[in-house]
């Protein structure tokens, strides 16, 4: 049922990163429960990934169990404006799923490569729209058992929800969405990818924006005007389309990433007295 030593690298956008000591990807909540026991039995600390879009494993991988909700374990229907999805469904496909059914408010997301569950985790937004206020309903699992918030309890704010703080496995997800003419909605969505083409790196490797906005400033052109365009250390560059992404190019490590990450951080503190938070998930061992 596991797989043993298995490189994150393989399912991470990034490529890098060390083995996750157990790794799954279920194909339905029974699975996720059962994994979830394991890792409880064993005393195995237990983690949860998507798509891989917005994290930096570490060189030394993972300890424990990793569970991966990705195409395995993704469905989805459509119920008037109501969309209800499991969370290993891809965004771009829930955004076109949408637009069949004339469905307004996803437009946002038709070129954000993770899924569901990690969109709903990071409060996935984009040009003005965000995941959060869609939400109406959050099914998950926490310590073997069901369970699930309304809307009102499933807090979120920028690049940030009420799945950072607590424990659970979010399994299924109810959005509300709005009737719209199809026409308007692809137009919208159209718009948003070519604008998307035009100022991100998607011809290289990446884990979408490095760092969180900070109040006030802009990230890419700040560093752009700090001088690091283009700068490497090892397979990591600050790319040359958008300072504020960082992509693989050629061979990389982790470490090249932390060490780029953190290479900028300083930079950006003396400079403009700007402490950048890294809007990517950082997780495992050096
Ligand atoms: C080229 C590119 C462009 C991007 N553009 C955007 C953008 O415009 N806007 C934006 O917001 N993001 C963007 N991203 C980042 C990323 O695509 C989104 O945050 C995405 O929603 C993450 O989904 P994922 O499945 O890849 O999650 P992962 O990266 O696998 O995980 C992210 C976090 O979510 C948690 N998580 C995942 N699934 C679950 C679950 N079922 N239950 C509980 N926790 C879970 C993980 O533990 C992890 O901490 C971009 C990334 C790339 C590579």
């Amino acid at each position: 049922m596991f797989l043993k030593d298995y490189p994150l690298s393989r399912v991470t956008a990034l490529g890098v990163g060390g083995p996750a000591d157990f790794f799954i990807s279920p194909r339905n909540v029974e699975e996720i429960i059962q994994a979830q026991q394991f890792a409880l039995e064993q005393k195995h600390p237990l983690t949860v990934i998507g798509y891989g879009t917005n994290l930096l494993v570490r060189d030394g991988g993972i300890r424990g169990v990793v569970i991966q909700l990705a195409a395995p374990f993704a469905r989805a229907k459509v119920v008037g404006t109501m969309l209800t999805a499991t969370t290993g469904c891809l965004l771009g496909s829930l955004s076109k799923l949408s637009l069949q059914h004339g469905l307004s408010g996803l437009e946002f997301a038709v070129g954000i490569p993770g899924g569901l569950g990690g969109a709903a985790f990071m409060n996935a937004g984009a040009y003005g729209g965000e995941i959060g206020p869609l939400i109406r309903q959050v099914e998950f699992v926490h310590g073997g058992k069901a369970g699930r918030w309304s809307a009102e309890e499933f807090s979120y704010s920028y690049r940030h929800s009420r799945l950072q703080e607590e424990k659970v496995i979010v399994t299924n997800l109810t959005l509300e969405l709005e009737p719209r003419e199809k026409n308007l909605i692809l137009s919208k969505m159209l718009e948003l990818q070519t604008e998307r083409g035009r100022k991100q790196p998607l011809e290289y490797p990446s884990a979408g924006s490095t760092f969180k906005r900070p109040e006030g400033h802009y990230v890419g052109p700040m560093i752009e005007k700090a001088g690091l365009k283009g700068l490497r250390i090892g397979g990591a560059e600050v790319s040359t389309k958008h300072a504020g992404f960082l992509v693989k190019v050629g061979e990389a490590k982790a470490q090249d990433f932390l060490d780029l990450i953190q290479y900028i951080q300083t930079i950006i503190l003396e400079k403009y007295q700007v402490a950048l938070e890294p809007e990517i998930r950082i997780i495992g061992e050096g």
